[in-house]
């Protein structure tokens, strides 16, 4: 079969029977030539033509070290001949233990017990019944509401979508989800005290409905899904003390900025305090098997002892799976050994410098950076729904990159470990589709 031919059937296949994510399929069925890719290596997809295109979203922002890590890869091979899956029901493995303590001692110092699920969603869907349960457990059972920010993204389960503020992600469900209050994030385009102000309403919302209020949940620095909306630690700060003022529990998510994606490994690090609760995914496995886990205080933990009706009688059946986790352990290992953090900051420097040299474009607006996050606005008010975007993604797969844009905020998030030549490629890449995008 040639290369086209071969397309053309998995093409074929696709467009018969797969439903695709976040995706108006008439349009799909009709207009779209995906494309079909056959390999990954580095920061470089292949498709089966044999042509290759940069990772310019790390493939929905997981693969922070880049596809087909050696050291990965051949974790997951020697633990595929031991053990793939065991239940943790009475049962443990030497990797979910070891993977638990290795995590506890990077995480920020305070937290003290891993829960593990299998993807961001249900890490942040354990967080909100761990908070609900908490509570009614401590003596506060009115305490069963909670509060996000407007824009925020924290995956997709019936609890996660309830604290979301993506409207396009809540409409169809609008009526059945959670209850959840939501506070203006900061506008860093506002001209008088940003964060002053976007602080003032969240802080009214938690000190007049604290008592009710089970937990605040918050993406730390960027809000990724709704268009890389970055912020400033100075109000991570102040939502932590206002948090903990007022005993409304503070659930970080950590699923997309964790693991170095905003210049530190956590995007809380530097702050005074503990979260009550993180979570993770994405980067957990760096993209290579579904993993979460979502890490409580001992405080949180020891108020699920006693007897068995103060259990959490919660878990999934991929809960801690030896393969994910051994990966998870690799992963956190090379870490360390290549100092990816360390390492990242002078490729950091350069996507902030491309983002500034863009913001002159006419139609940019915005341009932002923040750690391997690089972001502007293509269209005033971009909508998820615009039509520049698109344009913009012919145009980069024509000059060999994968690029997605959040409606019309056109961004890059490449791998961690993409070589300075990649990179270099890559922010040519989006210059130029983003100046064909606007017709400049
Ligand atoms: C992607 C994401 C999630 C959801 O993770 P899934 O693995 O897609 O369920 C949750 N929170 C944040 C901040 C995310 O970026």
């Amino acid at each position: 079969m040639s290369s086209n031919e071969l397309r053309q059937a998995l093409v074929s296949s696709d467009k018969r029977y797969v439903w695709h994510p976040y995706t108006p399929m008439s349009r799909y069925l009709a207009e779209t030539d995906p494309l079909v890719i056959e390999r990954a290596e580095g920061s470089r997809l292949y498709d089966v033509d044999g042509r290759s295109y940069l990772d310019g979203n790390s493939s929905w922002w997981a693969a922070t070290l880049g596809h087909r890590h050696t050291r990965v890869i051949a974790a997951l091979c020697d633990q595929a001949t031991r053990l793939a899956h065991t239940s943790m029901a009475g049962v443990t493995h030497e990797h979910g233990a070891e993977l638990a303590k290795e995590l506890i001692a990077v995480a920020p110092p305070g937290l003290g017990r891993v829960f593990y699920s299998d993807n961001g969603s249900t890490a942040v869907e354990v967080a909100m019944k761990l908070a609900l349960q908490y509570w009614s457990q401590t003596g506060f059972p009115q305490k069963r509401r909670f509060a996000a920010l407007s824009g925020a993204f924290h995956g997709e389960t019936l609890g996660a979508a309830s604290v979301g503020g993506v409207d396009v992600f809540r409409r169809p469900f609008a009526d059945v989800l959670v209850d959840c209050v939501f506070a203006p994030p900061p506008d860093p385009r506002a001209e008088q005290e940003p964060y002053e102000r976007a602080f003032g309403a969240l802080d009214e919302l938690i000190r007049t409905g604290h008592e009710t209020l089970a937990a605040l949940v918050i993406e730390p620095r960027v809000q990724g899904a709704s268009g890389m909306r970055f912020y400033d630690k100075a109000y991570l700060q102040a939502i932590q003390r206002l948090c903990k003022a007022h005993d409304v529990l503070l659930v970080v998510d950590e699923v997309f900025s964790g693991y170095g994606r905003t210049g530190t490994f956590w995007a809380w690090d530097g702050m005074d305090g503990c979260p009550d609760l993180l979570c993770l995914g994405k980067g957990f496995t760096a993209g290579t098997l579904p993993m979460a886990a979502t890490l409580v205080t001992d405080r949180l933990f020891e108020a699920f002892l006693g007897p068995p009706e103060r259990a959490f009688y919660y878990g999934h059946t991929f809960c801690g799976n030896p393969l994910g986790a051994r990966i998870a352990r690799e992963v956190l290992a090379v870490y360390r050994d290549e100092q990816i953090v360390a390492k990242c900051a002078p490729k950091a420097a350069k996507v902030a410098a491309k983002m500034a040299a863009m913001a002159s474009l006419p139609g940019v607006g915005n341009a932002r950076a923040l750690g391997m996050i690089g972001a502007l606005d293509l269209a005033p008010g971009g909508s998820y729904l615009g039509q520049v975007g698109p344009r913009m993604v012919a145009e980069a797969r024509r000059l060999g990159a994968y690029l997605r844009p959040l409606g019309d905020v056109a961004y890059v998030a490449p791998p961690l470990t993409i070589s300075d030549d990649d990179l270099e490629e890559l922010l040519t890449i989006f210059e130029a589709s983003v100046a064909f995008a606007l017709g400049v």
